[in-house]
């Protein structure tokens, strides 16, 4: 089977490879040899996960003849800021319809973090209370760009389809080169999963290149039954589009104790995450997404395995739970 991604049009955004660290002070509490797969760290709007993701997305869009980007997430949004960097960089009218599904208000929350770099990469933002008002305000986008005859290309939640998967089936060839040369050949390769594109594309990459590296998925968005469905939909769609085939279920575990009562809640397990990364390495963390998928890996599940931690990014989004973050932490 051969992982062609050449053929798929694709805008360079990040620095690639991202650091794979050493962390022995982390590895010496979770009971593990630890790797952390930095893709916190590049230079464009604050990096993250999504990057990756918006390479293959704005590059079709970009090849479609698109000069607006509309998108979609909660008010605190790591998507929708690393889309609205993106589109500042490629020239891209950037449309934000931002939906308040987390239970947290305050300034902090709807102003500070991402929403405040919303502005500053001059994303237009439109925040709506609910589903309706979401789909009104992307209905207000939609005739805005005909009437304008702007070319509207509308990317999903968290840029998890088929085509920005891709990022995270590039990312396992990437990171399978890196561990190749350390000499780690069966890494376990833990992932928060929001909407499942970092996830499926890193399977989708491990199964391809027919190597031995399994993920495992912290669930910070929904039970682990229903993300094992979005995962697995997910992976088949994009390794349809690949012409590869889909990695096996097996392939892929799922750790919904970390989940707490919702979507954007922090937990104690994930505040303890926070203090132990930032404690034994100088690494940062945040409570929705690498917090909680963190947790996973102290709780004691990976005695003496080689386990790869992917820390996605989101640090603006901490700053948006001060002062929530300060009690927690202090
Ligand atoms: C979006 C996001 C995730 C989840 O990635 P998905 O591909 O949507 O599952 C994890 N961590 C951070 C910081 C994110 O912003």
């Amino acid at each position: 089977m051969t992982l062609d991604l050449a053929r798929f049009p694709r805008a360079t955004l990040g620095v690639w490879p991202t650091p794979l660290q050493d962390a022995p002070r982390l590895g010496e509490v979770a009971g593990a040899a630890v790797l952390l797969k930095r893709d916190d760290v590049n230079p464009l709007g604050a990096a993250g996960n999504k990057l990756r993701k918006l390479e293959f997305l704005l590059g079709a869009a970009v090849a479609e003849g698109a000069d607006t980007v509309v998108t979609f997430g909660a008010v605190q949004t790591n998507h929708g800021r690393q889309t609205a960097a993106a589109c500042a960089r490629l020239g891209l009218r950037c449309e934000l319809v931002l939906t308040a599904k987390v239970p947290r208000a305050g300034a902090a929350y709807d102003t500070s973090g991402n929403v405040l770099l919303d502005h500053l990469f001059s994303a237009r933002v439109h925040v709506c209370r609910d589903a309706g008002e979401t789909a009104a305000a992307y209905e207000r986008v939609r005739a805005e760009a005909e009437a304008d005859g702007r070319r509207l290309a509308t990317i999903p939640v968290g840029g998890s389809d088929s085509v920005g998967s891709l990022g995270y089936v590039a990312a396992a060839v990437e990171l399978a080169g890196q561990l190749a040369d350390r000499g780690v050949d069966a890494a376990r390769v833990l992932v928060p999963m929001g909407s499942g594109g970092t996830a499926a594309g890193l399977a989708v990459g491990f199964a391809a290149l027919g190597v031995a590296h399994r993920v495992d998925v912290g669930c910070v968005g929904m039970p682990a039954d229903e993300t094992a469905a979005e995962v697995t939909r997910l992976a088949g769609e994009t390794a349809r589009l690949l012409g590869v085939d889909a990695p096996p279920p097996e392939h892929i575990r799922y750790d919904d104790t970390v989940f707490g009562p919702g979507y954007g809640v922090p937990t104690e397990r994930g505040w303890a995450a926070l203090r132990t990364f930032g404690r034994t390495e100088g690494v940062v963390l945040e409570p929705v997404y690498t917090g909680k998928a963190a947790a996973s890996l102290l709780d004691g599940r990976y005695g003496g395995e080689d386990v790869v931690f992917v820390h996605t990014g989101g640090m603006p989004g901490l700053f948006a739970y001060a002062p929530e973050a300060v009690d927690a932490l202090a």
